[in-house]
């Protein structure tokens, strides 16, 4: 897995805003941290430098100490798999859902490629499993089932790094406790960073990192950032 290092990025959207004013953090290889803060903080503009929709001002985003910006965008997108707060699906299968873009893929690839990249515990769970319709009438798959499709598709590329931004935020809590469940059974050997909005759900992060107006607040684990209060 690979690890992630911030290097004092200095970024912002317009000329005369920063955004990020110098940002620093390391994830070690198979680490998870989780960001946290408050609404306009900057959480998703770090999402958005990892993909490299933008490039920082300043400062270097490193992959195993590779400078992202200077490898092509498909590269990094490709070792990045991203789950946004609400996924657009195909209203079509769920295995299709979950195989589009792997070329030539048919039911047998799919449900192979799901055990390789351990999806089946997200898919589990659906009335029919890959074969249940997104939109299916009365049998519309709920909030909760259509983000375990997105994951599902997500994790099917096997990305080396997840990154979630605000993936389940928009759930009920059960809903996004039962999720989290099945990511932390299958994100063992990855290196993730997910957006967070409520504190019940960083749990299983090693390290958090709040963010307030583009600084880190409180960079720590749980237990260092309680121990602090
Ligand atoms: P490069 O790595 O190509 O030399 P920079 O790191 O200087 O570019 O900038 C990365 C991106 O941010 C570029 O698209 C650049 O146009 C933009 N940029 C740099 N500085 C500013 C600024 N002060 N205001 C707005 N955009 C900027
Ligand atoms: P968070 O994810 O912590 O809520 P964001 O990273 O989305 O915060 O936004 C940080 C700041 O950047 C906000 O003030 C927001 O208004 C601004 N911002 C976000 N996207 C853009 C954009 N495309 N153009 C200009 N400003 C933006």
């Amino acid at each position: 897995q690979p690890n992630i290092t911030f290097d004092n990025v200095v970024f912002g959207y317009e000329p005369d805003r920063t955004i990020l004013h110098g940002l620093s953090f390391h994830v070690p290889a198979g680490g998870h941290i989780a960001l946290v803060g408050p609404s306009g903080a900057g959480k998703s503009t770090i999402a958005r430098l990892m993909f490299r929709f933008y490039d920082p001002w300043s400062g270097r985003i490193l992959i195993d100490g590779q400078d992202i910006s200077e490898v092509t965008q498909d590269s990094v997108r490709a070792a990045i798999g991203i789950v946004p707060q609400d996924s657009v699906l195909f209203n079509d299968t769920v295995g299709y859902n979950i195989a589009y873009g792997r070329e030539g893929a048919d039911e047998a690839d799919i449900v192979s490629a799901a055990r390789g990249a351990s999806i089946l515990p997200f898919i589990e769970k659906l009335p029919k499993g890959f074969d249940t319709e997104v939109g299916e009438r009365g049998l519309k798959l709920s909030g909760g089932e259509k983000q375990r499709v997105a994951i599902a598709r997500t994790l099917v590329k096997n990305p080396p790094i997840l990154v979630l931004d605000e993936a389940t935020s928009a759930l009920d809590s059960r809903t996004e406790q039962d999720i989290l469940m099945t990511l932390h059974q299958v994100s063992e050997n990855r290196t993730s960073l997910s957006i967070a909005h409520r504190l019940s759900t960083i749990a299983d992060a090693d390290q958090i990192l709040v963010l307030n107006e583009g600084r880190v607040a409180e960079l720590g684990s749980h237990a260092a950032l309680l121990e602090r209060d």
